[in-house]
């Protein structure tokens, strides 16, 4: 089946600065690095599919990040009204990834089962797993379920033609990632299943985990899924954005 190509844009809409003991476990360097922090858009003229929420500015600010933007300001800029958006794929619930729902009125949330199970279930509280979590984010994604707006995925699923969402765990218990046909071969929106691309290039696990073989795993199935290494896009990269197509200030695409 003839499918038109996607371009990916990687919007960048926050920042902070951390340490790679923070990040990369095993490394007790403590050597500055940067982390940014995107959302992402697919679009191949027809359609237009919106990977991760970010933040909204009050909880950014809260744990210390720097706000540059509201993700819906750089989706501006290429174009896209939120307000009409009908699919957003949700990488995993942490906080990064989930907060400006309210900006999609109109939107179908693609949520993995083993997501939703674990964030309901008994492990909420416990502090290794509470802390990456907005609970209003969460009661909201709850609501959103009894009034018929999430879609369940288990698994792996074609959600529309040339997207595909592929569950791996080991960040999260239900981190999926989105693997999308584009003119250059089948690409890899990793998000947080590779923070950065240190993480899948050297098999080095981040340090927010639900379970490392699960990261391990993950590593390899988006070297797999994509066609070209250079093809795979990493959640918080700073790089990103001097590795991809500069479209604007903040914005880069592939594809
Ligand atoms: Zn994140």
């Amino acid at each position: 089946m003839d499918v038109a190509p996607y371009t990916i844009y990687a919007v960048q809409y926050a920042h902070r600065q951390t340490n790679s003991t923070e990040v990369f476990y095993g490394d007790y360097h403590n050597t500055p690095m940067a982390m940014d922090y995107f959302v992402w858009a697919l679009s191949n003229g027809e359609h237009t599919v919106i990977v991760d929420l970010g933040f909204v500015e009050a909880v950014g600010t809260r744990r210390g990040r720097q706000f540059l933007r509201c993700p819906s300001q750089g989706l501006a800029e290429i174009g896209i009204d939120c307000a009409s958006v009908e699919h957003v794929i949700i990488s995993h619930f942490h906080y990064d990834h989930v907060g400006n729902y309210a900006l999609f009125p109109n939107a179908t949330f693609y949520v993995q089962d083993a997501e939703m199970r674990f964030y309901t279930g008994r492990y909420l509280s416990q502090p290794a797993f509470r802390h990456s979590i907005e609970i209003d984010d969460l009661v909201t994604l709850v609501r959103y379920n009894y009034e018929g707006r999430l879609t369940f995925i288990d698994g792996e699923q074609e959600i529309l033609p040339g997207i595909w969402v592929h569950k791996v765990g080991g960040h999260t218990a239900g981190m999926q990632i989105i693997s999308v046909q584009t003119k250059d071969g089948r690409a890899v929106v990793a998000s947080d299943a590779s923070h950065y691309y240190h993480n899948f290039e050297k098999n080095v696990p981040f340090m927010t985990l639900h379970d490392i073989p699960g990261m391990y795993d993950g590593f390899r199935r988006i070297r797999v899924l994509a066609d070209k290494p250079e093809l795979i896009i990493p959640g918080h990269d700073p790089m990103v954005l001097q590795r991809l197509h500069h479209v604007a200030e903040g914005i880069v695409s592939l594809g």
